[in-house]
């Protein structure tokens, strides 16, 4: 059995706490490898190297530290099949889906190394004569980066990435149901020539680990991908040290449908996004808003593919659904299940745990019908395979009951109706709006995030990538020779 201990300066070094955890297969409860837990010292450490790294890395041109990028690309589109299913046995969905999250790595790696050649900042005029005006993108310094499980090597990928070609360096912890995700993609990048100490990596519980990164007075900012209960409390902390941070959490994501759509598409488009990956996606859809015209025709064909839907280990090629990562987020999905019962909602399909011969953590692909927009089954995130039906009378009615949610992250509209898809984009709160399509499937050049509960405003990836871990510096250059003062006559 492997055991990983922490990454400081460039070496896999022991913990100072004599602690492990282990790393489990979902699906068949094997142990695939032990971690060190670190201690707070152990972060000390990380950040410190992280520190020491950081003179070299930031001056290092950004071309050149794309190069590294590059190269690493090209290693892990040569590893990605044994990546992909050494992911399937971590984090349990799928193989067609891990094969996505290591793509989506490659994705951003690529288009974060281009962004070495880019990084543009801005020319503009001067109300003074002889004097030029420009901005500039500086690295801001040591980022640490806390991680979820549910995207394994795509999620740190969208941070570590874009923060290295801008000159940060890091120090990160994972989650702890998926960790040996982020080594290899931190032993690709260090093959891949990045210099000792770029990047640290520690392992633990948040609220240890990852609460000596938020509370550590060296780190400049925190870029945090996971729930809204955490997000909140990670800001509040670095509220008090006026600590940055980037904050990428829940959704409730909805999919409306008219009854003008297509109806085979849309019930396609609700199977992915409220059954692919178990339902463990942030943007995965949630609630079903639909056109009280076509909720039978719906609700029929939708009842009909998802029983066709083969539950089982994500490496065998029959299998259509995995399990859920782990016995409390087991628990959690059954406990709402009971909770959709009690609120009077009609379950219609699925709502137990699952045993398809296998001693993980399933549960069997559940729809409540005849779910009022307020149930907490409709209002607060499951991260599970449940989804709720919401009949509704017309357009108006479905963006209102879209919009009654505390999160905002994607969301989706199937019409052929041009001025309802239209009037779906300009009302949806939402950070990302699909039109014809489901409520999952961003691709890395454009921008993800969310609005209201779903976060603080940053997005990641897209041309907003490089901005989440630069400081804007704006330059006056004045060669008039002479003492100039703006604003005064
Ligand atoms: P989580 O908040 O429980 O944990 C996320 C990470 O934070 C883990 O590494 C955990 O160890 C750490 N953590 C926990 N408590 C901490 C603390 N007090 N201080 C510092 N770190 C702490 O979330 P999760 O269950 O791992 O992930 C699922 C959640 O992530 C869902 O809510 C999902 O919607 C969200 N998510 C959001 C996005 C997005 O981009 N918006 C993407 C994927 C997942």
């Amino acid at each position: 059995m492997q055991q990983y201990k922490l990454l400081i300066n460039g070496e896999w070094t022991d913990s100072s706490t004599n602690e492990t955890f282990e790393n489990i297969n979902p699906a068949t409860l094997e142990n695939l490898a032990t971690l060190q837990v670190a201690s707070g010292d152990d972060v000390n450490r990380a950040v410190k190297s992280a520190w020491d790294a950081f003179p070299a890395w930031s001056e290092t041109p950004p071309p050149k530290r794309a190069m590294v990028l590059f190269k690493a690309a090209r290693i892990l589109e040569e590893r990605k099949e044994d990546l992909s299913a050494l992911m399937t046995r971590e984090m349990g969905k799928v193989l067609a889906e891990t094969r996505g999250d290591v793509q989506e790595a490659i994705d951003i790696t690529l288009y974060a190394a281009g962004e070495g050649r880019r990084m543009f900042g801005e020319t503009t005029t001067s109300e003074l004569k002889d004097k030029f005006c420009m901005t500039i993108l500086r690295p801001i310094g040591v980022i640490g980066m806390i991680t979820p499980w549910n995207f394994p090597m795509a999620i740190p990928a969208w941070k570590i990435m874009p923060a290295l070609v801008a000159g940060n360096t890091i120090v990160m912890k994972p989650a702890s149901d998926t960790p040996l995700l982020t080594i290899k993609l931190v032993e690709v990048l260090m093959e891949a020539g990045l210099p000792p100490g770029v990047i640290n990596l520690v392992f633990g519980p948040g609220g240890t680990v990852g609460s000596a990164i938020v509370h550590h007075p060296d780190i400049r900012a925190i870029s945090f991908t996971g729930s809204l209960e955490t997000g909140k409390w990670i800001m509040g902390e670095c509220a008090r040290s006026m600590k940055r941070v980037s904050l990428e959490l829940g959704g409730k994501n909805p999919i409306i449908i008219m009854d003008d759509a297509d109806i085979d598409l849309a019930v396609e488009g609700v199977v992915w996004g409220a059954f692919g990956t178990t339902g463990q996606r942030c943007t995965a859809a949630s609630r079903v808003i639909v056109h009280e015209n076509v909720k039978d025709e719906f609700t029929q064909k939708l009842l009909a593919r998802t029983r066709s839907l083969k539950l089982g280990d994500g490496l065998h090629p029959d299998t259509d659904v995995g399990p859920v990562i782990n016995p409390s987020q087991l628990e959690k999905i059954t406990k709402y299940a009971g909770i959709g019962k009690e609120e009077g909602a009609n379950l219609l399909t699925g709502g137990s745990p699952a045993k398809p011969g296998l001693p993980g953590y399933f549960f069997e692909p559940t729809i409540f019908t005849e779910v009022d927009q307020n149930m907490r089954i409709a209002q607060e995130e499951i991260f599970g395979p449940v989804v709720a039906l919401i009949p509704v009378s017309g357009l108006e009615e479905a963006i209102e009951v879209t919009n009654n949610t505390m999160y905002g992250l994607s969301s989706s509209i199937y019409t052929r109706n041009i001025s309802h898809a239209f009037k779906a984009i300009e009302k949806i709160e939402a950070g990302i709006t699909y039109i014809n399509a489901s409520t999952i499937g961003a691709e890395v050049h454009l921008p993800f995030g969310g609005v209201k509960g779903t976060g603080n405003g940053f997005r990641e990836a897209g041309t907003d990538a490089i901005r989440e871990f630069t400081e804007v510096k704006a330059v006056y250059v004045d060669y008039s020779g002479s003492l100039q003062k703006a604003q005064i006559d």
